[in-house]
This record gives C-alpha cells, sequence and structure tokens, in this order.
C-alpha cells in the first residue's frame, strides 16, 4: 500500500530546505511504500528518476524519516512505469509523414561521440532517456543553452538512435529557418483553394512520431509561422508524439506568446552549460580520436586550458587548425606549435602569449609617450622614473623575471633599485586608481 500521508510529509519538510520547483518536479510524482516494516520504498517512474533522487535527494529523505517520523531504516528507490504508455513505442500506421533521411553531417552526431560530463550531464541524460524509448515522460523535450555547447549534437543523436532502436517510427529534424520556410512556401503556392486545406496539409506533413525543432528562437516574431508551429504543436501533443526543441533560452526567456511558453514548459526542460576545462580536454580527446588527430593527453589539457574559446565548435576550430599546420609542416603537436598556429588568428588567450622583455617595455613607453631610449637610460627626470618603475614592475609580476635580469634591461641598475621600483609601485596601486587604470590598459596593450 502506498502512504500518501507519509509522502506528503516528507514533502513538506525536504520543502523548507530544498527548492520548492525542483521538489516538485522530482519527488511530487513518486509515491512511498512503508508497510513492510522492514524497508521502505519509494516509487518513481523511471531510471531517470531513481538517478537523480537517489542522488540528490535520498539521504535527506532518510534524514527525515529518521527524525521526524521515527522510522529508521533502509530506503530504497525502485523505478517503475508509472505511466503505461511511456516506454512503448508510439504506432505510426496512421501516419502518412515519412521520415527524411539525414544528412552526412547530422548521421555523425550520436550519443558515442558525445562527451557528457557535469555541464552536460542533465540534458544527455534526458536526451537518452528520450531515444530509448520513454517518449510520453520528457515531452516536449526542450534542451537549452548558449551557440556551440552540443545541443543540435544531441538532437541528431536521438534522431540517430532513434532510427536504429525503432526503425518504424517516423522522424522529422530540422532547424527553424528550414521550418520557416517550408510554411511559407506552402502558404504562397495556389495549389490550395482554401486556407484551411493548407494548414492542414502542412499538418500532415509534420505528423511523425517523433519531430524535433532546433533553435526555435529563430521562430519568433514571424506571426504565421508561429502560428502554424501552435498548430502543429498542438496537433502533434495530442497524439502524443514525442517532440524535442533546442533553443538559446529557457522557455521562461523565450519572446513569444505566453501560451507557447507555457507549452514547453510543461514538458522536460534543461539547460546545457559551459563545460569546465575538464571537459574541454576530454572532448578534445574526443575529437582527436574521431577525426585521427596524433593529440596526447597533455596537449589536450594545453589546449583546453590555453584555447580562447567560449564553445566547442571553437574549441574544435582551433584543434583543426593546430592539426592542418603540424600534418602541413610535417611536425608534431607541441604548445610552441600550437602558439604559432593560433596567435595570429587570435584563438589563443591573449595572456597565454609568450611577451618579450622588449615588447613590454615598448608597451609602456607607448602608453606613456616616452621614448623608448630615455625609458631604458640611466636618466633621472620626473618624466621617465615612473614609466620605468611600472614597466620594472610589470617584468616582476608579469613575467616573472628576476630582479638583476629586469636591471639589465635599465641599464644595468642594481637589485636593490629595482625591488623598490616593484615595491612601491605594488605598494600605489592599491589606492591609486589612475595608476592602475594605466597598469591595466599597458597589460591589455602588451598581453
Ligand atoms: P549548438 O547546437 O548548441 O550550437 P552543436 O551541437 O552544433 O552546438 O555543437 C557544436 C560542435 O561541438 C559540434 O561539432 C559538436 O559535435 C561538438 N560538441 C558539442 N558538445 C559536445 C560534446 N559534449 N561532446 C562532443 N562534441 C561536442
Ligand atoms: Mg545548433
Amino acid at each position: 500500500m502506498y502512504d500518501q500521508n507519509l509522502w506528503d510529509g516528507i514533502l513538506e519538510s525536504i520543502s523548507k530546505t530544498e527548492d520548492k520547483t525542483l521538489v516538485n518536479t522530482w519527488l511530487r510524482p513518486a509515491k512511498i511504500s512503508a508497510d513492510r516494516g522492514d524497508v521502505v520504498t519509494i516509487f518513481v517512474k523511471n531510471k531517470f528518476f531513481k538517478d537523480w533522487i537517489e542522488k540528490s535527494y535520498l539521504a535527506k529523505i532518510k534524514m527525515i524519516l529518521a527524525t521526524e517520523f521515527g522510522i529508521d531504516t533502509n530506503v530504497r528507490v525502485v523505478a517503475e512505469n508509472i505511466a503505461p504508455a511511456a516506454t512503448k513505442p508510439i504506432k505510426s500506421e496512421e501516419t502518412p509523414a515519412v521520415s527524411e533521411p539525414l544528412k552526412s553531417f547530422e548521421a555523425k552526431y550520436t550519443f558515442d561521440n558525445f562527451v557528457n560530463g557535469d555541464s552536460n550531464g542533465f540534458a544527455h541524460s534526458a536526451a537518452l532517456a528520450v531515444a530509448d524509448g520513454n517518449f510520453s515522460v520528457y515531452n516536449p523535450l526542450y534542451i537549452y543553452g548558449s551557440t556551440g555547447l552540443g545541443k543540435t549534437h544531441l538532437m541528431y543523436a536521438i534522431a540517430n538512435r532513434v532510427r536504429e532502436k525503432f526503425p518504424k517510427m517516423t522522424i522529422l529534424c530540422m532547424d527553424s529557418e528550414t521550418f520557416t520556410k517550408e510554411v511559407l512556401n506552402t502558404f504562397r503556392k495556389g495549389d490550395y483553394d482554401n486556407m484551411q486545406e493548407r494548414v492542414e496539409k502542412l499538418r500532415e506533413r509534420f505528423r511523425v512520431d517523433l519531430f524535433m525543432l532546433d533553435d526555435i528562437q529563430f521562430l519568433k516574431g514571424r506571426e504565421k509561422t508561429l502560428e502554424t508551429f501552435f498548430n502543429i504543436f498542438n496537433d502533434l501533443h495530442l497524439r502524443q508524439k514525442q517532440m524535442v526543441i533546442t533553443s538559446d533560452k529557457s522557455p521562461q526567456e523565450i519572446n513569444m506568446e505566453e501560451r507557447m511558453r507555457s507549452r514547453f514548459a510543461s514538458g522536460f526542460q534543461t539547460e546545457i552549460q559551459p563545460p569546465s576545462s575538464e571537459e574541454r580536454a576530454a572532448i578534445l580527446m574526443q575529437k582527436a580520436e574521431e577525426f585521427k588527430i596524433p593529440l596526447d593527453d597533455e596537449m589536450a589539457f594545453y589546449l583546453a586550458e590555453n584555447v580562447a574559446a567560449t564553445n566547442i565548435r571553437e574549441l574544435e576550430g582551433a584543434l583543426n587548425r593546430v592539426n592542418i599546420y603540424a600534418s602541413f609542416n610535417k611536425v608534431k603537436i607541441t604548445p610552441e606549435l600550437a602558439e604559432k598556429a593560433l596567435s595570429d588568428s587570435g584563438q589563443l588567450k591573449r595572456s597565454k602569449l609568450i611577451v618579450s622583455p622588449q615588447q613590454l617595455i615598448s608597451a609602456v613607453a607607448e602608453l606613456y609617450n616616452v621614448k623608448l631610449s630615455d625609458l631604458t637610460s640611466k636618466k633621472r627626470t620626473q618624466s621617465v622614473v615612473r614609466p620605468r618603475q611600472v614597466a620594472m614592475y610589470l617584468m616582476k609580476e608579469r613575467l616573472n623575471l628576476s630582479l638583476k635580469e629586469i636591471g639589465s634591461h635599465f641599464g644595468g641598475r642594481d637589485h636593490s633599485t629595482v625591488k623598490y621600483a616593484v615595491d612601491s609601485i605594488k605598494e600605489q596601486i592599491k589606492d591609486d586608481e589612475y595608476l592602475a587604470g594605466i597598469v591595466e590598459k599597458i597589460v591589455k596593450r602588451a598581453f
């Protein structure tokens, strides 16, 4: 027997410390059974929920049971199909629409070559769950995140897997631009006499078992397209067909009518975050393997740290460039080579570029508008003393040169003079905003 009162009590208690929306999403639909005496069982709809609850809530639930209900026993989470139709593939006989063959690049996007980690783990699991046939649970599945983080990759990974596992299902994946074009074209054609017929024709066209629309943010602002999309969406929803939508914004943030947003929010939404440097390295290794690029682990970590990339597409671009550079020159991929290959195109983090002491001194001279030769001389005129001290300070802080070496660039000054300069700028910069601003400008220019 399920014990709803007990479950409500636990939910109430857990909501005091945990995010209520998340509790409602993850825990509210579950059921609890505590009448076996020795063990308490929580029933959830599938493995995805089970894993998540075990990871995030199980310890707390145990504690609440023990402290508030005096039930100090084992608690287990069991996945059962609460939604009976959930794992069955949808019948496709009534659907006249057909799957379209995937283009070659689309076929390459699979789960096998998708690296999952903290930044995308959630989206990955949900996509996998859909691809494995949990169709009505995550409907629509809405994946969002900035550009180049793997949304399209996941979408086609679902398509590829569903094709393999459920060959009878009809699938349609398209980006929103293509969708818009199709809709407009249909409306423009004169073959159908009235509007109603045309809309019905479109509905038929999109009446597939799995419909995926990429980058839905590009649908915004085009009224006819939006209306048609809403129509198609409702039609598919009513027929319990699976939908997957990607976007650069969450349903809450997307610029669309409220009825659309609430429809999206009614399904399952998940965000992909930018990858950490470990994840970037793992992705680089995966790409290197896939494209047969000789890249050792150390180099993968080096690139993960030093490439100026905000997303994975840029990271891949940098790897390709380094590879072309290396194979063209018939040399190994090393940090030095990567710097050569990437610095001109601005694909390397600026601060990682090797700056020579001369370049730094020139940048200081330029910014303070003093002659380079005066700066490096022993002159003690007011106008060069300060710039010289700043240059010494930056050579210590940024280039990590020894005091003696720094002195040698300024007519062989002894190390105590250099130390005095470095220390005094370090001190002054703390409350002198003007000085701090100048130093920042030099750094930007030189590094
Ligand atoms: P988005 O659609 O979010 O703009 P894409 O799916 O087009 O991004 O991904 C950009 C590139 O990065 C693709 O080549 C894709 O294969 C790759 N990529 C993104 N995420 C991953 C990942 N987790 N593992 C492997 N490759 C990835
Ligand atoms: Mg995309």
